[in-house]
């Protein structure tokens, strides 16, 4: 029989609806979804293999549990024993702090990996938490910290408003965007370039988004914080800041400060450091300055760098002082539907980093986590505070942190490790215990997180499209071990995670006086909840107590889950709305245009400006057919044009006589990959994708294994970062290349 379910696409950051068609309790096909309020039917090669990806044979089923050193299948039952035995006694020995947490990415694109993982953390009461923000996008949450108050006070481009994007460091037409979440990217800069807007890309390649670009400036990588400082300092120059910053002067500080500190970046000072012609740079700023709206967009390639929370702020100072910060057209805050409703704007607390530093290197903390480069040091490094145990949760940082074969090593280091995942990889090879979570089509979807980087208000909820093959959920999963940690016991009721987590939200929302709210008996709040399992009642309550929300029934026409799943193709919440200055958490209640500590480190900028250029630098890509590590063992997308290759310029491949194949060293390590001739990047500069390098024994990926690439994370030794955020650089490595004999 067969039959069809909606099912919000997990695999990448544009949140697609699919349509997946199920047959005999399988799915078997995935297509867009025409009526889906965000996407309108659009959808990738990722998406459009769904069936491939869920059905996956090599996809555990089964817990494992190593015995006598190897892994074995064995019961939920088994296995969760092994986890109250073995974990409690590391906490026992050397408490809950001694335990690591690494978070990978897919985290963001689950319900469980959203709700459930802080409770872990927080019962543990570990500073030793890891995950992939600092192998990518921390500089911005630092950057917005400083300057907002709020490092998730994330700047979007209105994509479907501007009159002139600026694209700096990110691919979107095969990325499909990132930090921007924003269904058919492609589409909505075709749409631009036909009402007569332009398109500007920053990168050193000429990809396939610089290909459809009006302009594309080609810099060494590593230096558009220098590039950013010397448009900021045109703007200053030639009179060009936006009359009343565009209606927002009254809330920005330090706009001499900023004056003052670009004087030492102009074009011509910083034009041979980035390879960048100072006219070109002047254009850029006269451009973006005479655009009716303008939206500057930074990803990966300013994050990853070794001045990755200087770039990221400096784009959003460049949206401020050109007016388009926060007003249609130009960079703007979105409105989740599962954040707490807006408050009257207060100074807030501010944002710091550094309340604790790691114990090996003296690593400053940002939002409560340690650098994932520091992952391994602080396993095989002993003394007071080493890591004892490892939980992983959908990560594979042997593959994605810098230097994975150190990290390879240590993980056997540690007494107990437990990966939650579904895959025996790189990494959850060396568990003691791997649960695996149920596949996508029998798992529930929202988007907690991405929800607050739509360029376009919006709520959906994809329910669980199959029942359960019989193993729990990952909720279920995720709050057995919190059961375990806080002491309770492994056959605790998991349904008192959540009964906790939504008594003590309500406590707190009915105690403060502006919350919809206020004053109301928790009782009988909590009696409203919709019936259902606990990540249901706990999504209920925040659209509720949220921005859209009914308010408990105060307002009669708000939202509910159970009108979220009425509405199967999600609700339309409009377009995004300035929120200045309620979004504003600084102490001085206004943007910090020019933040002490960003002030400090645009020193380390300045005297970078000197440095000999190095001969060849590393750089990252996407494919179209990849996400990180996740989509290798896919027939369906193991080909076309996603291959683990090094991308060269011809003269460069011609001036070192290279043939097929080229030794690639860098500060960590050294690879072999194969030579791909691209003409469009910048000679000097090379390209290799992450993700790679499934070369390890004792793994089931048997496609993956097949065509295993090369893990180009072992170049940077881990000594490489941007020391705001912490953050590996992993674009930018200055490498060696010479012929593979
Ligand atoms: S663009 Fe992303 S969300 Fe959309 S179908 Fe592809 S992988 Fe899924």
């Amino acid at each position: 029989m067969t039959a069809t379910a909606l099912r919000i696409c997990p695999f990448c950051e544009a949140t697609c609806g699919l349509t997946l068609t199920i047959e005999d309790g399988r799915v078997t096909g995935a297509r867009g979804d025409r009526e889906d309020i965000f996407s309108a039917g659009f959808i990738c090669p990722k998406g459009a293999s769904f069936a491939e990806l869920d059905n996956d044979p090599d996809r555990l089923s089964r817990p494992m549990v190593r015995r006598d050193g190897v892994l074995t299948e064995a019961t939920w039952d088994e296995a969760f024993a092994v986890v109250a035995d073995r974990l409690g006694q590391v906490i026992g020995e050397h408490g809950g702090a001694s335990v690591g947490v690494y978070l990978g990415n897919p985290n963001a694109h689950t319900v469980a990996g959203s709700l459930y993982p802080p409770l872990i953390i927080r019962g543990l009461g570990t500073r030793q938490a890891f995950s992939a923000s600092t192998l990518d996008q921390m500089p911005k949450h630092v950057a917005l910290g400083h300057m907002f108050g709020s490092p998730i006070a994330f700047t979007v481009p209105d994509l479907d408003r501007t009159d002139y994007l600026v694209v700096i460091g990110a691919n979107p037409l095969v990325s499909n965007g990132s930090l921007a979440t924003a269904a058919d990217f492609p589409g909505k800069l075709r749409a631009l370039r036909k009402r007569g807007g332009r398109l500007t890309v920053i990168d050193p390649a000429r990809t396939r988004t610089a290909e459809l670009a009006d302009r594309h400036i080609a810099p060494r990588p590593g230096t558009d914080g220098a590039l950013l400082f010397a448009v900021v300092h045109v703007l200053f120059e030639e009179g060009l800041v936006a009359t009343d910053l565009g209606g927002i002067a009254e809330y920005v500080n330090g706009l001499d400060d900023i004056r003052s500190l670009a004087g030492g970046f102009s074009p011509e000072d910083v034009s041979d450091h980035c390879g960048v012609p100072a006219d070109d740079i002047r254009a850029l700023a006269r451009e973006l300055a005479a655009a009716p709206t303008a939206a500057v967009y930074g990803r990966i390639g300013t994050s990853t760098v070794e001045f990755g929370t200087l770039g990221s702020w400096l784009v959003d100072v460049i949206n401020i002082l050109t007016g388009n910060l926060d007003r249609p057209g130009g960079v703007m805050f979105p409105l989740g539907p599962a954040v707490p409703a807006p408050r009257p704007p207060k100074a807030g607390r501010g944002f710091k980093t550094g309340r604790w530093h790691s114990r090996v290197s003296g690593y400053p903390e940002a939002l409560s986590e340690i650098p994932a480069a520091a992952l391994a040091e602080e396993i095989d490094t002993p003394g007071e505070g080493q890591i004892k145990a490892m939980i992983t949760i959908a990560g594979n940082p042997v593959l994605s942190a810098p230097d994975g074969d150190r990290l390879d090593k240590a993980l056997d280091g540690v007494k107990f490790m437990i990966s939650i995942d579904p895959y025996l990889n790189e990494t959850t090879r060396h568990a003691d215990v791997i649960l695996p979570p149920p596949p996508p089509s029998q798992s529930p979807h929202f988007d907690f997180a991405l929800n607050n980087l739509a360029i376009h208000n919006n709520v959906r909820y994809s329910p669980p499209a199959l029942p359960l093959d019989g193993r729990p959920d990952e909720a279920e999963i995720l709050s057995r071990i919190a059961l375990i940690i806080y002491g309770i016991g492994v056959d605790g009721d998991p349904s008192l995670v959540d009964d906790q987590v939504i008594a003590t939200t309500l406590a707190k929302e009915t105690a403060d006086a502006n919350s919809p709210v206020a004053a109301r008996p928790v009782d009988e709040l909590t009696a409203m909840l919709v019936a259902g399992p606990g990540y249901e009642r706990r999504l209920d309550m925040m659209l509720r107590l949220g921005p859209y929300g009914d308010a408990f029934g105060a307002r009669p026409d708000g939202l509910t889950l159970e009108r979220l799943k009425a509405a199967p193709h999600g609700i339309d919440l409009g377009p995004l709305q300035p929120r200045l200055p309620e979004i504003l958490r600084t102490p001085s209640g206004r943007i910090e245009l020019a933040p002490e500590p960003l002030i400090a480190d645009a020193t380390r900028l300045r005297e970078s400006l000197g440095r000999d250029a190095d001969r060849f630098v590393l750089i990252g890509r996407r494919h179209l057919r990849s996400n990180n590590s996740w989509m290798h063992n896919v027939p369906a997308l193991a080909g076309g044009t996603n291959r683990c290759t090094l991308q060269m310029h011809p003269d460069d491949i011609a001036e070192l006589g290279l043939a097929d194949t080229a030794k690639v060293k860098g500060p960590g390590g050294e690879v072999l990959a194969p030579i791909e001739p691209m003409p469009g990047i910048r000679r000097g500069v090379v390209s290799l994708p992450h993700g790679w390098g499934h070369d390890r024994a004792g793994m089931r990926l048997g496609v993956a294994s097949a065509a295993p690439g090369v893990n180009v994370n072992q170049l940077n030794d881990g000594n490489m970062l941007d020391p705001m955020s912490g953050t590996a650089v992993l674009n930018g490595i200055p490498v060696d290349i010479a012929p593979a004999d």
